[in-house]
Formats: structure tokens, sequence, C-alpha cells
């Protein structure tokens, strides 16, 4: 098929169609920079020698106007009513603390088919769709008006106008706020993020003391309480870089990104509900704690960081140091079957793990302490007990007696 000309276009469209400046224009929207489609429309009217360099500003008629002869039939009247939903926008913003925000458009429907008629008539060639003429504009307005900008990659705030008969109204989507930090746990009471009770799955009962929960507190809930406060967020969500057991102290700081949903207000303080979080609780402390976005959350989560930990364990028989000194040779590689405390949860495989480096030390005739560095992923209390033989090599085969971790601490995590 032939791409006609711009002004074979042009020619056609001024003879078929009566269309106002926008809409004219808006054909070819591609052409010619920092110009608006009203303009485009002027310069399309009046050069009868158009081509695709026409558009340009010294082409622009000085009595050019915005909005003038707005309401052919391709757009209705919404060029005339920019005015109302720049108002109903920032209205709907009035509770909100923003800086960045998009505008989304759902036209009206008969002005998407009328668009679809002419791009199937004249050809889609320079083009734009109208809600992207409509977003623009309306953006540009607001920010004209109200302290904030657009910003396509991360708004605070997306507000779609729907423009359609009998909705007719704006929709905000309020995104997350985001803050990094790091913690360590000092309990070994407490889970990473609130468990339902197992018995009553959160709706209340006698074992949960009618408050839902397997524990009466977590590292989130100790955490979140003032950020959620302060920002006005609904709630607030924890993206955590691994867990540690519930019965585990964290000493290594790890690294988590707390996302508070639908908040009022984005500006915070960190320095100082970081210092308010760390004098109201002794389970756990917070570190680093600073404004981030999605990537870096999913980051955190994805992150295979290889850590360090203490055990305190115990061993069926009493045991020598020479026994004590065989555990050297689980660093290398281990393989290790799917535990079966998780198994429920993964697909049940064998996996090799890098064990880094051990060093122990006797702290009595049926126990020693251990403190292991090895590879993200790598199981150590079935590393320590060898979960019936289903970890290869393990600490209990190598100094000849079941050994049981009965306490474990992380205490570096690679960053
Ligand atoms: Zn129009
Ligand atoms: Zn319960």
């Amino acid at each position: 098929m032939n791409i006609p000309s711009a002004e074979e276009k042009r020619d056609h469209l001024v003879e078929n169609e009566s269309l106002c400046d926008h809409c004219l224009g808006r054909q070819f929207a591609q052409l010619g920079h920092g110009l608006e489609n009203f303009e485009r429309g002027l310069i399309a009217r009046e050069i009868d020698d158009l081509d695709e360099d026409s558009f340009e500003e010294e082409n622009v008629p000085e009595d050019a106007q915005q909005g003038h002869r707005c309401g052919c039939n391709a757009c209705g009247l919404v060029f005339e009513e920019l005015d109302h939903w720049v108002t109903m926008v920032i209205d709907s913003f009035d509770r909100y603390e923003l800086e960045t925000f998009l505008i989304g458009i759902r036209p009206p429907e008969d002005v998407v088919s009328r668009e679809d008629e002419l791009w199937g008539e004249y050809g889609t060639e320079f083009t734009e769709p109208i809600k992207t003429e409509l977003s623009r504009l309306i953006g540009k307005r607001i920010e004209d008006e109200i302290d904030v900008t657009v910003d396509f990659e991360r708004a605070d705030i997306m507000a779609v106008v729907d423009m359609r008969d009998g909705k007719e109204r704006v929709e905000l989507q309020v995104n997350s706020v985001l803050i990094y930090g790091q913690y360590n746990k000092y309990s070994r009471e407490i889970p990473q993020t609130e468990w339902h009770c197992r018995k009553c799955r959160g709706s209340g009962c006698d074992q949960c003391d009618w408050t839902g929960k397997q524990y009466p507190t977590s590292v989130q809930e100790e955490i979140q309480e003032p950020f959620i406060r302060e920002s006005k967020a609904i709630e607030a969500k924890f993206h955590g870089g691994g867990r540690e057991d519930v019965d585990a102290k964290c000493f290594g700081k790890r690294e988590f990104v707390l996302e508070l949903i639908e908040p009022l207000n984005r500006n915070l303080d960190l320095e100082e509900i970081q210092e308010e979080v760390n004098e109201s609780t002794d389970k756990v402390e917070v570190f680093e704690m600073q404004y981030t976005h999605k990537d870096k959350a999913a980051d955190i989560k994805q992150k295979h960081a290889d850590k360090k930990y203490r055990a305190q364990v115990e061993t069926e028989e009493e045991f020598s140091e020479e026994d004590l000194k065989n555990i050297s040779e689980v660093v290398g590689e281990i393989e290790q079957e799917t535990p079966e405390r998780v198994e429920h949860r993964r697909a049940e495989k064998v996996r090799k793990r890098e064990v880094y480096d051990v060093s122990f030390e006797k702290t009595g005739e049926k126990r020693f302490e251990l403190e292991v560095k090895a590879e993200a992923g790598t199981y150590i209390k079935e590393l320590i007990h060898g979960d019936e033989g289903r970890t290869q090599p393990n600490i209990s085969d190598l100094i000849g007696t079941s050994a049981e971790c009965v306490q474990l601490d992380v205490i570096w995590i690679e960053k």
C-alpha cells in the first residue's frame, strides 16, 4: 500500500471531514517538535504545499489558541472540558502528599470509535492516540497549577480520568512508599512476619487468646507501627532478604524493604522513626533506613546471600578434641536433600552447597560451639545432625556421635 504524503493526507481529511484543530493536528502528531496538536492543525490548514518539514514553530499562526473550534465530531467537547478534569484531579490529590504523578485517560466511547474510523480511513501514519494528547494536556496544566511533576517511570500517584458516559470520575492508584532497612533480631520467640494461629487461622480462638496470631509479635510488627502511623498508610508489607527461624537470633543485619500501602504522607523523617523503633523494642534493632524503589525490593528477595552462623551443639556421646577436629572435613561441597521440615514447601531434590569455613570450640563434655560460613540456602541444622543421612557429609558422622543444634544465630550476611 502506498503511504500518503502529508499533503495528500491533509487534503483528504479537510475535504471529507470537519475536524477541529486538535483532531486535524493529531493526525500529524509525530511531525515537528515542541508543538501541540492544535498548532499542527492550524499549520495543516494554512500551508498549501504541506510536507513533513512544515510542522515548525515559525509556521504557527499568531492567533493560535488551545481549545479553539473544539467540538468536532471526532472529539466531542473533550478539549473544552479540560479545566473541569484538571480541577477534579487536583481535588482528588488533596489528601495526599505527592511530588510526581501520571495521568491515565479513558476517553468517551464514541470518541474512541470515531478515532478507529479515522485511522481506518486515513491511516495511522504520523498520528498519536487521543488519550495520549489528553493526558499530556491535562498533565501539563496540573504541573502549571500545583507543585507536582509528571513522571512516567515512578509516579507517586497515577490518576485515571474516566471520561466514559456515566462514569465521569477520577480514580487514583496510589503507589507504595518503599523503605529499605536492615535488622537484627534479638529474640528466639518471634517470626519475621505475622503468622496466623494454626488452630483458628486468624479468626481468633482460646488457644491464641483471641488474637488470631500464633506469636504475639514479629519482626515486622515491631518495626512497622510508627511508619504506618506517620505515613497514614492502610497497611504495610514486609519483604525480607530471606528469614531466620523463629528460635534463631540474627546479628548479621538482614536486609528488608518495608512497603507502605496507599500512604497519605510520603515525606517521613526516617532517621527519627528508626530511632523510635529502636527505643520501643529490645527484640529487634533496625539500621540504615532509607527510601528505595520496587526493583530493590525484588533484588533483596532474589539475592542469594552467603551467611555465617554460630551454633550451640549438643551430642549424644562424649567426644574428644581429636573427634572435633574432623569437622574441618565438611568444608567444600556438600549435598543436601530437602529436609523433612520444609519438604511440604519445596520440591524434593538434592542440592549442592558450598561450606566455606568452619571453626569450633569444645564448651562441655557433650557440647561445643560451631561457626559455619556457607553458601546461601545451606540448611545448617541438617548439616549438623545429618538429617538421617540426607545431608552428606555431615557433622554428626564426622565426630562420630549424634549432634543436635540447640541454638542457632545468624552472625553475618553477605551484602
Ligand atoms: Zn476535535
Ligand atoms: Zn487461634
